[in-house]
């Protein structure tokens, strides 16, 4: 039986939780609220040997169509604060939404992480993910990152230790969610940074499709290239399969037009490679997530 007192729901529809709109149901969608919540449900899923996955906000992930058989362990109602630490630093739960961060910090004179503007997740998936812009990084401004275990027990990362790259994190192990984290941000003017705040929304507004269901960028730009360009160069700016598009605003953006599936945005994908590849001779590689369940071991 799954534990009563962790709050959840059965049969799910994962589409009203992920940023595409796609996603059949989760057997049990478990929104835990603390540590202690995180640590029964580790119990669980290993003697039961339930698959799981976790799930942010949702803004980075495929879901599949069939659902997911297991739990997903969704961070949104982890217990939620916002602190401000002297010397420029600000202590934010993984549920903390982008965009709150960023406008909390902004009133309180405290810039550096305005490449999180538009990113539509929370810090635990920005923190995963590496999330920014070609302006920085989450991993710039981290001096502490603290991750629970399923299996039981916690882990502080520090600084030295957050070892990154491109939209990737090499130090968390499987089983370990992240839970908060700490950051080092400077002093500015509110008006300042909230002005690079709305510019960076403006920019957003004029380039990206941000009015149709999507994940972002599908793919991650090679080195020295942008990918919307190569997937333009290789004719398939606007190409659609099923209900799901390459946008023609911005063609690494696949948007979902209405009713696209799983296999709709993955069709599209392994066509963008394939003729990436015979036009310009270059590998592209998935910026966003396919979400499958694993066992804990
Ligand atoms: C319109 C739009 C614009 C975007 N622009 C950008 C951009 O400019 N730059 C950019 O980097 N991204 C961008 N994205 C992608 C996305 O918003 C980021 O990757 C974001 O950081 C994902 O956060 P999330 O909370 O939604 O994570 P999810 O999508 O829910 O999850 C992403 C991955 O992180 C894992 N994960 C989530 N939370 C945790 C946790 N607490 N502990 C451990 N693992 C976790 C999940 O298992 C999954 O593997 C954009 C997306 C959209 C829809």
């Amino acid at each position: 039986m799954f534990p009563s007192e962790i709050p959840h729901r059965s049969q799910e529809p994962l589409a009203k939780h992920t940023s595409y709109r796609i996603g059949g149901p989760a057997e049990v969608f478990a929104l835990p609220r603390t540590k202690e919540h995180l640590w029964t449900l580790g119990t669980y899923l290993q003697k039961n040997q339930t698959p799981y996955c976790i799930l942010g906000n949702g803004s980075n992930v495929v879901a599949p169509d069939e659902g997911i058989q297991g739990v997903v362990i969704c961070t949104k109602e982890l217990e939620a604060f916002l602190e401000f630490l002297p010397s420029q630093k600000v202590h934010a739960s993984a549920s903390t939404l982008n965009s709150r961060l960023l406008n909390a910090c902004a009133s309180q004179g405290l810039g550096g992480i305005e490449a999180l503007s538009g990113v539509p997740g929370n810090l635990g998936g920005a923190i995963k993910m590496n999330a920014g812009t070609a302006e920085g990084w989450i991993e710039d401004a981290l001096l502490e990152v603290e991750l629970v275990q399923l299996k039981g027990g916690e882990r502080k990362v520090p600084k030295r230790e957050l070892v990154y790259s491109y939209r990737e994190q090499h130090y968390m192990q499987a089983g370990e969610l992240v839970y908060a984290a700490t950051l080092q941000l400077r002093p500015e003017e509110p008006a300042q940074i909230k002005a690079r705040l709305a510019e960076s929304i403006r920019k957003r507004k004029a380039a990206q499709p941000i009015e149709l269901p999507s994940c972002g960028s599908v793919f991650r730009n090679p080195k020295g290239q942008n990918a919307w360009k190569l997937i333009a160069d290789a004719g398939l700016r606007g190409h659609k399969v099923g209900g799901a598009r390459f946008s023609e605003k911005h063609c690494n953006f696949i948007v979902n037009e209405g009713g696209a599936t799983k296999s709709d945005v993955l069709a599209l994908i392994e066509l963008a490679k394939e003729k990436v590849k015979a036009h310009s001779g270059v590998d592209l590689h998935e910026e966003v997530i396919v979400l499958q369940a694993q066992v804990l071991r």
